[in-house]
């Protein structure tokens, strides 16, 4: 069955390939987003990819009078709310800025939700939620902890969900708590697209890639893991859009909430990715071990049997391909810079 789906954020990294996994099941869907962190070619590369035209409305998610209006002109069955600011060590310089954008557009959505009687929603949140685990592979049971007002805003907004669900059984929400998305679309057309020098490291191992930075820092070599480097579960983003389309269609069939980690249960070193990156380009990587970064998790990995019992959702693409179409995408980028 057709539905229409508020993309808030849509023209983001991860909502632009939602986008396109939607539209390909079949779903009708409205873009919301104010392109603090997008490109204003990402409609057009959408109508590209899908060949159907993009509804898109150009707005700020903690404006109230344009969420009204949009919910009085389209009729929204169910919003994915990607719209957020997401840069950790930003997050603690700036803390009053993803207070308001991260916990109070999140607020006024669901009021604006509320009023027009859309009470299906998918939220965006991370196994950042988790802090350091104490078990890695990591389940959806673990404690929340924050350790930045990054996290804390996904622990708090994923708590107000929770109150929302218990005060009124009509809501029905999809928590999803994603490991590291990486990767691009096949046709190259839309990816990750940072303005400054990244912070995470498939970027920024494509940058080194390009020639455009000189080596990369690996951020110490003596955690308690089998080459002492970071380990993380990296997922596709074509796999992790899916992982939506999946969530959406639970929460439309059954109304039942649910709370599941997007990852593959597979994790990889930092060396380890630059070695795939390498396989992948054909080009040399150089890199440095430096100090550990402050504040970093030694491993992130997701139990991910609950996403398999709860959506039916496996994942499909490997490093490999994340890599491989990361380079593919960069380097279509710097050809036309
Ligand atoms: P992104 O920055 O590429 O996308 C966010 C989109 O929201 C951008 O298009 C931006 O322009 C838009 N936006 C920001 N503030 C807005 C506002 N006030 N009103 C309307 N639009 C606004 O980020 P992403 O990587 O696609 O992340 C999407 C969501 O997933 C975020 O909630 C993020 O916290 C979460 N998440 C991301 C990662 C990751 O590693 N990328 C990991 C875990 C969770
Ligand atoms: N990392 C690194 N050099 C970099 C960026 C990241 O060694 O320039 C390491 C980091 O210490 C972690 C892993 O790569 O072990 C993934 O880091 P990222 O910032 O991409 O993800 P997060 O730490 O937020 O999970």
């Amino acid at each position: 069955m057709t539905s229409r789906i508020l993309l808030t954020g849509g023209a983001g990294y991860i909502g632009s390939h939602t986008h396109v996994a939607l539209v390909a099941a079949g779903h009708d869907v409205v873009i919301l987003d104010n392109f603090a962190n997008a490109q204003r070619t990402v409609p057009e590369r959408l109508e590209q990819i899908t060949g159907k035209r993009v509804t898109l409305v150009e707005g700020d998610v903690r404006d109230a009078d344009t969420l009204a209006k949009l919910f009085a002109r389209h009729e929204i069955d169910a919003v994915v709310h990607f719209a957020a600011l997401k840069a950790v060590g930003e997050s603690m310089a700036r803390p009053l800025a993803y207070f308001d954008v991260n916990i109070g557009g999140l607020s006024t959505l669901l009021r604006a939700m509320d009023n027009a009687g859309c009470r299906r929603l998918v939220f965006s949140s991370s196994a950042t939620v988790y802090g350091i685990p104490d078990e890695a592979p990591t389940p959806e049971t673990a404690p929340f902890r924050a350790m930045n007002p990054y996290g804390q805003t996904k622990i708090t907004g994923e708590q107000m969900l929770g109150w929302l669900q218990a005060a009124n059984p009509e809501w029905a929400v999809g928590i999803l708590r994603y490991f590291n998305p990486a990767g691009a679309h096949g046709s190259a057309l839309i990816g990750e697209d940072p303005r400054d020098i990244p912070n995470n490291l498939m970027p920024f191992v494509a940058k080194v890639a390009l020639g455009e930075l000189p080596r990369v820092s690996v951020f110490g070599n003596d955690y308690d893991t089998a080459d002492g480097t970071g380990v993380r579960d990296y997922i596709h983003v074509e796999d992790l859009a899916r992982g939506h389309v999946l969530s959406l269609e639970k929460l439309l069939s059954t109304r039942q909430g649910h709370i599941v980690n997007l990852g593959t249960g597979r994790g990889y070193s930092v060396l380890e990715v630059i070695a795939a990156y390498q396989r992948a380009t054909n080009r040399d990587i150089p890199y440095q071990i430096t100090d550990r970064r402050p504040g970093d998790v030694p491993i992130y990995v997701a139990r991910a049997d609950r996403a398999v019992e709860v959506l039916g959702f496996r994942t499909e693409k490997g490093l490999d391909e994340m890599c491989a179409s990361s380079w593919k995408w960069v380097s279509g980028l710097a050809g036309k810079a």
